[in-house]
């Protein structure tokens, strides 16, 4: 037994033990370290002491302790150099020397010994007893190969035991070789492999047996609460795997694809079940891959770019990414990367969802409220301008209904829509659109239709009347077209199921859609898909009858527009022709008066401009020139009325009749009017009686109220026999409906009289009494004088009116309001 010397290696001032405090007593020692400077100080004073007692050194090291070891004998004062070349120091590398007796991981018994006990003999030679210092088991202990190294221990103690050289063995091990739990047991191994155990730096040696049991008592209780830290630690280790499992689990029977990626690579490392579904690929396909190599992304950049974001936005998301399947299929997936730290490095977490069906539900929604959206606005649509041509090139049968049509099978997802048309009143069946036949079914489909409007098909023909009913009344039907009755029905294209909607206007069937989904099964009809296949039926129902009506709507304002345009060219013609005649009319007028004597100023009666003409008694001087000037007078005066008749009317119904009102008296206008017709008609008998007053002040336009009067007594004597008498009465104290006071004048005759159904019609221009004949005087009128007469007296603030029976002639009357300013 031997202590390092505290005269060469004291190492005051620090408080750590030192290695020079050490025991390297003779036998098999372990020194357990911390740190290099350590273990160099504990060796160099294990060795150094021994070649200072004259004993040789073995140092089997590594390199860098052995540079080490060196530097501090040599600094210490040794001659390394001349123990070298006598062997008193011997230093070997531990790793060749090592490399020279192991044998598959083990140390071979037989080379070990050969090896080692030639290294120890030279050392030995002189008799010399050897200190040999030994890493060769730490080596092994750091590679792992705690059984090699145990193995060596006791290849160490059997030589000592057989070999007949001295030696005294120090192995080392550093002591993070041995931190864990699992070494615990290994480690007694190697204590008990030796003779003499030194502890690390972190113990000092005890001053007596008292600090001894205090430090004992300390180590204890480290020891205990090691022990229940490392229970702990076991215990959180099993909480940790339980979790991994359970994870584990999850990650396996997870409904969405789960991929790992390697956040460095952005390649999968691992893929669960779902994602294997997902995908259609393997899992060892999937294992390696990078997203876009698998459909996820189109290009490396894009899903390099998206993993970027995951690592640095946590977590990213995706509502929908395209997802190509490797068998064609076009998918929707949502996806959410998470990254995360496992096992010392960063990984992402994939979670993806198929989200296909949810997107085109969602799609399908969205196309549906668009095309709801379009229909609600069809049927609110104005009609542009511009529209009516073309519309009335394509009748509202062929553009709108289709378009309705189409519209339909969006909002349903259906195969085909048919909608057909209930004629009101008759209800007859007219189909408008279909959409969804092959452009080689569609003509026979039309045909067949015009074949069945052909023979005028009816709503609810051979159906049901209680089914009629319930259609008429709102009721939607989905008909099995493979049962009875319906079974029997003309199928071509082999239709399944068929929803059948009314289409109603209030209460009024104008339509019917009809719709189906085709398919080789009978199609389940949900109570939505019924429910909304009414609604649009409604709502289509409302498009065709404001088409409908808009299209009513528009020919009557295309007959009306007709009619207008056929009066205005009828006034248009009223004005030339009346221009036209008047002209050479008013010449000849003239050129009669002036051949008549005595001459009268040329004029054109009646007329705002031209005060009409006096006519002269026939045959005034009895001439023969003088009758017939006479009788041309008159023919052309008849003329001239007739061409103003023509002209009033025209400028009637341009809203341009003039009046020039003055104060006047009534009495004295009707009075000269009497005269003239009596001098016009000498033969006719034409009572006048003014009231007592001597005259009724009127504001009226004397030319045109006198025209009133000509017109009633005209129209009087013509239309009543010659012998028949004709009144003509004046009343001054009538009242207005107002309570305004008026004159009223009136013409009886005892003429055919008017039947009461004909006498509002009378007022109406060119409107002519059936059955009333001219029955004397001149000819036949166009029908205006009356209609002229009531514009005239009614700009005045007058009324006209008739009373009249037939067989009981006719009393014509006007009232005029009295011009209260005068007396
Ligand atoms: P015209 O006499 O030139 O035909 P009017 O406007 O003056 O045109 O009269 C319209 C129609 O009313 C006449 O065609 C005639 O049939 C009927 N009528 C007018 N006055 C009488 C009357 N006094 N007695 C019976 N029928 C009359």
């Amino acid at each position: 037994m031997s202590t390092i010397s505290k005269r060469i290696y004291t190492n005051a001032g620090t408080e750590k033990p030192h290695a020079h405090d050490v025991h390297h007593p003779d036998g098999h020692v372990v020194q357990f370290y911390e740190t290099d400077a350590f273990l160099i100080d504990s060796v160099c004073g294990y060795i150094g002491a021994g070649l200072g007692a004259g004993e040789a050194g073995i140092v089997i090291a590594t390199p860098a302790h052995r540079r080490a070891i060196e530097a501090r004998l040599l600094a210490d004062g040794l001659d390394l150099d001349a123990a070298r070349a006598r062997d008193v120091y011997i230093a070997r590398d531990a790793a060749e020397t090592l490399a020279r007796f192991m044998a598959g991981g083990s140390p071979d018994p037989e080379r070990f010994a050969t090896v080692i006990d030639g290294i120890v003999a030279r050392a030995a030679r002189d008799g010399r007893h050897v200190r040999v210092f030994g890493e060769m088991v730490a080596l092994l202990w750091a590679n792992r190969n705690e059984a090699g190294a145990i193995r060596l221990e006791e290849l160490w103690n059997d030589l000592r035991a057989t070999t007949p050289h001295a030696f005294t063995l120090c192995c080392a091990y550093p002591m993070e070789g041995f931190a864990g739990e699992a070494h615990g047991q290994a480690f007694a191994e190697i204590c008990a492999r030796h003779t003499w155990v030194n502890p690390d730096e972190g113990y000092s040696e005890p001053a007596d047996a008292d600090e001894r049991r205090r430090s004992i008592a300390v180590l204890r209780q480290k020891a205990r609460s090691l022990d229940a830290e490392a229970a702990e630690r076991k215990a959180a280790e099993q909480r940790v795997r339980v979790s991994e499992r359970l994870y584990r689990r999850l990650f396996e029977t997870s409904a969405d694809g789960i991929l790992m990626i390697d956040s460095a690579a952005y390649t999968i490392s691992d893929a669960n079940p779902a994602a294997v579904d997902l995908f259609g690929l393997t899992r060892e396909r999937l294992l390696g891959a990078q997203l876009w190599q698998i459909g996820l992304f189109p290009d490396r950049e894009t899903a390099q770019q998206a993993l970027r974001e995951a690592r640095e936005e946590q977590p990213l998301r995706s509502e929908a990414l395209p997802l190509r399947t490797r068998d064609g299929q076009d998918r929707y997936v949502e996806l959410v990367a998470t990254r995360f730290q496992a096992s010392g490095h960063e990984v992402i977490q994939c979670n993806l969802r198929d989200v296909t069906e949810r997107r085109q539900l969602e799609q399908r929604t969205r196309e549906a409220l668009a095309a709801l959206l379009a229909i609600a606005a069809a049927a609110v649509e104005t009609r542009r301008s511009g529209d009516g041509a073309a519309r009335q090139e394509e009748p509202l049968e062929h553009s709108l209904p289709h378009r309705l049509a189409e519209l339909t099978c969006r909002v349903l997802g259906c195969r085909r829509v048919g909608i057909t048309a209930v004629e009101p009143g008759t209800e007859r069946l007219r189909a408008v659109a279909v959409v969804g036949l092959t452009p080689e079914e569609e003509p026979g489909w039309w045909a067949e239709q015009r074949a069945m409007e052909a023979r005028e098909a009816r709503l609810g023909e051979g159906a049901d009347p209680a089914d009629v009913a319930r259609f008429r009344a709102g009721e939607i039907f989905i008909l099995d077209m493979t049962a009875p009755p319906y079974r029997d029905l003309p199928n071509p294209y082999g239709v399944m199921t068929t929803l059948v909607a009314p289409m109603r206007v209030g209460e009024q069937i104008i339509g019917v859609l009809s719709l189906d989904y085709g398919g080789h099964t009978p199609h389940t009809f949900t109570d939505e898909e019924a429910a909304l296949a009414g609604a649009v039926a409604q709502l289509g129902a409302l498009v065709l009858d404001r088409e409908r009506l808009l299209a009513a709507r528009a020919a009557a304002e295309a007959e009306a527009l007709a009619l207008s345009e056929a009066n205005r060219r009828m006034d248009e013609f009223l004005g030339i022709a009346s221009h036209e005649l008047r002209t050479p009319l008013t010449a000849l007028m003239a050129n009669l008066q002036i051949l008549a004597r005595p001459p009268r100023p040329p004029s054109l009666a009646p007329g705002p401009d031209t005060p009409r003409p006096r006519p002269r008694r026939a045959g005034d001087d009895g001439s023969r020139e003088q009758v017939l000037l006479d009788r041309s007078r008159r023919q052309v005066e008849r003329i001239a009325r007739l061409i103003g008749d023509m002209i009033d009317l025209a400028r009637i119904r341009e809203g341009k009749l003039e009046l020039r009102p003055e104060p006047c008296d009534l009495i004295a206008i009707v009075r000269e009017e009497v005269e003239l017709q009596r001098q016009a008609h000498p033969e006719r008998t034409i009572i006048f009686a003014p009231p007592v007053t001597a005259s009724l002040p009127v504001h009226a336009d004397p030319d045109r109220i006198g025209q009133v009067v000509t017109n009633y007594l005209t129209n009087a004597i013509k239309y009543s026999l010659e012998e028949r008498l004709v009144a003509v009465r004046v009343e001054a104290d009538g009242v207005d409906e107002v309570g305004g006071k008026v004159a009223r004048v009136s013409v009886r005759d005892e003429g055919p009289g008017i039947p009461a159904a004909e006498q509002d019609h009378v007022w109406e221009m060119f409107h002519r009494v059936p059955g009333v004949e001219v029955l004397s005087g001149s000819g036949v009128g166009l029908g205006l004088g009356l209609h002229i007469t009531r514009s005239i007296v009614e700009r005045h603030g007058g009324a006209v009116g008739i009373e009249s029976a037939p067989g009981e002639g006719s009393t014509f009357w006007f009232s005029l309001p009295l011009d209260p300013t005068r007396d």
